[in-house]
């Protein structure tokens, strides 16, 4: 196993990660900003390094001062969590090139699922669904462009190879929009990704987000995790997430497992991974893949009994993937809730400090959280502080405890999203199951 690992991140996730070492018998280092000195994971890590200030491009962000911290506290391995530099190709390789274990995919794989091009172009080499659009890139040719938006049919969307956080996208609606829309998204793209590149997709009007769980080791063993239902989003924020998907049936799930496994194994993924998918009228469309940990691995951790973030931490050891595709048995269901420090109603930031803390509780209750009681939620960083998980043996369980949770936690001091998901959990529509990524957002406009 590893001996020593530097975990590069901060939060819950953080927390995460130095329980599940703690159970492999792995110490741990933290590295954290100037603005982080009293986060939960850097009182318990066995060291911590304060590599910068609050700003995270000088800390969580600070390429040099992390490996610097691994070279002073003698660890073996970097964990990047999620978000910061996850999903850094260049971080990757400046970890494997002095000499310690990036936890997570090859690189290579990053670089190529970080230009949504190039990922489309091997996830249809692996016969993964993805949605009707241009075959790659498209060029400078009016002609040719219009054309095929012709044959995909309108709505359609232009999207930046290099685009992320829900950035560099433009849907048009008519022909008479499209040339200057595409050139309008190469403009942005340049200037947001350093990289001009777009594409075109069909747009899907109401589609939902389910998304695939998958571990690999880069050794020629990959498995499938089954799915998640994140449609529950605002300006493409995920805000509730569940697992199994409503409506999703057994042969769904292994049919689109398996693609997503194929898809790992011409790819020599190694590593937990995660691919997006919309999903429409009973079809799976790919969008991208997520080469890290995702905030909402709980829930699939709960249907199916596999610890995550130690299987990413034993893959990293150079571990093969004891678990077979034919082990993984989804029982009952997960919701998580994520639990942000803003205004429930103008979703405006509120860091401060935590007066009043009292967690919730209960069986088949999870709370992922680095909060306690005093904690001065800094105003630097993104604004979660805990997800909420509900376990049952069935979808009605599920939202019954999730309801009592939420009707029992108590976090005073600071303004939370606790209303917004306490209502949540109420409407009828999301107890019926499988509403559109638009919903919330026309919910909350309503
Ligand atoms: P990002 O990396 O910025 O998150 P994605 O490709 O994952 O970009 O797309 C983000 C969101 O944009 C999706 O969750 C969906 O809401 C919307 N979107 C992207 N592509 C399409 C499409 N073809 N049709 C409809 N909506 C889309």
């Amino acid at each position: 196993m590893l001996d020593k690992v530097v975990i590069a991140n901060r939060g819950e996730i953080a927390l995460r990660i130095l329980r599940a070492c703690r159970e492999l018998g792995i110490k741990t280092v933290a590295v954290h900003s100037t603005a982080d000195s009293h986060l939960m994971h850097v009182k318990l890590a066995d060291e911590s390094v304060c590599i910068g200030p609050p700003s995270s491009a000088q800390s969580y962000l600070n390429i040099p001062a992390i490996i610097s911290a691994a070279e002073i506290t003698d660890a073996v391995a970097i964990h990047p969590g999620y978000g910061f530099l996850s999903e850094n190709a260049d971080f990757a390789e400046r970890v494997e090139q002095s000499g310690f274990i990036f936890i997570g995919p090859k690189p290579e794989n990053i670089r190529q699922m970080g230009d949504k091009v190039s990922a489309i172009r091997m996830m249809k080499k692996a016969e993964v669904p993805c949605v009707p659009g241009s075959n790659g890139t498209l060029e400078n040719a009016p002609e040719e462009n219009l054309r095929l938006a012709r044959e995909i049919g309108y709505p359609v969307i232009i999207k930046a190879a290099g685009g992320g956080g829900g950035r560099g996208m433009r849907v048009v609606h008519s022909e008479a929009a499209l040339l200057n829309a595409i050139s309008l998204t190469k403009a942005e793209a340049l200037a947001a990704f350093n990289n001009g590149s777009v594409y075109m997709e069909k747009f899907l009007e109401h589609p939902r987000h389910i998304e695939i769980q998958v571990l690999a080791d880069g050794k020629g063993n990959a498995i499938s995790l089954g799915e998640r239902d994140c449609s529950m989003q605002r300006r493409h924020q995920k805000i509730v997430e569940e697992a199994p998907a409503p409506g999703i049936s057994e042969e769904q799930r292994k049919k689109i497992g398996k693609r997503c496994v194929k898809a790992c194994l011409e790819m020599g993924y190694r590593g937990a991974g995660t691919f997006e998918f919309l999903y429409e009228n009973g079809e799976f469309y790919f969008i991208e893949m997520n080469t890290r940990v995702q905030v909402e691995h709980p829930v699939t951790e709960m249907i199916t009994n596999i610890d995550i973030v130690k299987e990413q931490l034993r893959i990293a050891a150079g571990e093969p993937l004891k678990i077979r595709q034919q082990d993984i048995k989804i029982e009952g269901h997960a919701i998580e809730c994520r639990i942000n420090a803003e205004d429930p109603k103008s979703f405006v930031p509120s860091p401060g400090k935590i007066q009043q803390f009292h967690a919730p509780g209960g069986p088949g209750i999870r709370w992922d959280s680095h909060i306690y009681h005093g904690y001065d939620v800094p105003p630097f960083y993104d604004s979660l502080i805990g997800k909420l998980i509900a376990y049952g043996q069935d979808r009605t369980i599920a939202i019954a405890r999730m309801r009592n949770a939420l009707d029992e936690i108590v976090i005073d001091g600071i303004k939370t999203n606790i209303p917004l998901h306490q209502n949540l959990i109420r409407d009828a529509n999301f107890h019926q199951g499988g509403t559109h990524i638009h919903y919330l957002e026309q919910k909350l406009s309503s």
